[in-house]
C-alpha cells in the first residue's frame, strides 16, 4: 500500500487533528454526561449497544485515514513523452493534446507541464500536491489529499459511515437533551448537548450531501471533475451532453469503483463505448 507524503505538512496535520478531535470529542460529551450512551457503556447497561457504537466511530476514524494516506494514483513524475510523441508544439496547456495510437483507435493524451508526463484518460494535475492524479476526482481540503482513483472508495467509505456515525450521535445528543422552566438553567444542563447538535446538524449537512452525490458519481461512473468541467475536458466536450463514455452500467460501475484495486486503461472504456454506441466517441 502506497502512501502520500506532500509537504503541506502544516495544513494536513491541523485539519486532521481537528476532524479527529470532533469524531472523539462529540461521543465523549454523550459519555461523561447522562446520556442513552453512557448508560449503555459506562453502566455496562446494554453493552452491544456501546460496542456497535463505538465500532462505528471507530470505523469513520480508520476509513478518514485510508483516503488521507492511501495514494490516490500519482503519476510518476518526469516521464517525458518517451516514444509516444515527438511533436513539441504538442506541448503546453491543460487544452493541448496529441494522438496517440490505441490499438486501431486515435485516442487524444494531454500533456503536463508540470510534471512533464503525458496524461493516461481522466487524470488531471492538482495545483494542490503538485502531482497528476490517475482518475482525478478532486483536492479535498477536509482530508488535505487528492480524491482519485486508488482512494475514491474509501472516501465514499468514510462518507457513509461518517454520516451513520453522525444521525445516530444526533439521536443520542436530542435525547439528552433535559427540560427546564428557567432559560439560563436550561442552558447550563444542556450546553455541551447544545454544542454537540450545532456541530452535528452542520457536519451532517456537509456529509450526507457528499456522501448523496459521490454515491451518484460511482453509480453513473463519473467523477467530480468530468461533472463540473465536462465543456473544457477534452475527452467529453464533443460528445452529447447526457452522453458518458465511462458509464458501463450500475452494477460494472459500482463494482470497478469498490472491489478493484487495480488502475484501468480508461482508453479501451473510452474505444469500447464508443464502438457500441457511435457517438462521435473519439475525435
Ligand atoms: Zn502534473
Ligand atoms: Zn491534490
Amino acid at each position: 500500500m502506497m502512501f502520500c507524503w506532500n509537504c503541506r505538512c502544516g495544513a494536513n496535520i491541523l485539519v486532521r487533528t481537528i476532524h479527529t478531535a470532533l469524531c472523539v470529542g462529540v461521543p465523549v460529551t454523550l459519555l461523561v454526561k447522562d446520556t442513552i450512551l453512557s448508560r449503555a457503556v459506562i453502566q455496562t447497561q446494554d453493552l452491544l449497544y456501546g460496542i456497535a457504537y463505538l465500532l462505528l466511530m471507530t470505523l469513520s476514524i480508520v476509513f478518514y485515514y485510508l483516503a488521507c494516506f492511501i495514494d490516490p494514483g500519482y503519476l510518476p513524475l518526469k516521464k517525458k513523452k518517451a516514444s509516444v510523441n515527438n511533436n513539441s508544439e504538442d506541448e503546453g496547456s491543460d487544452e493541448d493534446s496529441s494522438m496517440l495510437k490505441n490499438g486501431d483507435k486515435d485516442v487524444k493524451y494531454r500533456m503536463c507541464d508540470y510534471c512533464e508526463i503525458q496524461q493516461p484518460m481522466r487524470a488531471k494535475h492538482c495545483e494542490d500536491c503538485k502531482r497528476c492524479v490517475r482518475k482525478y476526482d478532486h483536492h479535498c481540503p477536509w482530508l488535505e489529499a487528492c480524491v482519485g482513483e486508488r482512494n475514491h472508495k474509501f472516501f465514499l467509505l468514510f462518507l457513509l459511515a461518517t454520516a451513520m456515525l453522525v444521525l445516530w450521535t444526533f439521536y443520542i445528543a436530542w435525547n439528552a437533551i433535559v427540560f427546564r422552566l428557567d432559560w439560563s438553567d436550561w442552558f447550563k444542563a444542556n450546553f455541551l448537548f447544545f454544542i454537540d447538535i450545532i456541530i452535528l446538524i452542520f457536519g451532517g449537512f456537509v456529509v450526507v450531501g457528499l456522501l448523496c452525490f459521490h454515491s451518484y458519481l460511482m453509480v453513473k461512473g463519473m467523477t467530480t471533475w468530468e461533472a463540473a468541467s465536462r465543456e473544457r475536458i477534452t475527452y467529453l466536450k464533443y460528445l452529447d451532453d447526457d452522453y458518458n463514455p465511462f458509464d458501463e452500467g450500475v452494477c460494472k460501475n459500482m463494482y470497478y469503483f469498490l472491489c478493484v484495486c487495480k488502475v484501468r486503461k480508461w482508453e479501451s472504456v473510452y474505444s469500447k463505448k464508443a464502438d457500441v454506441n457511435g457517438n462521435g466517441g473519439i475525435v
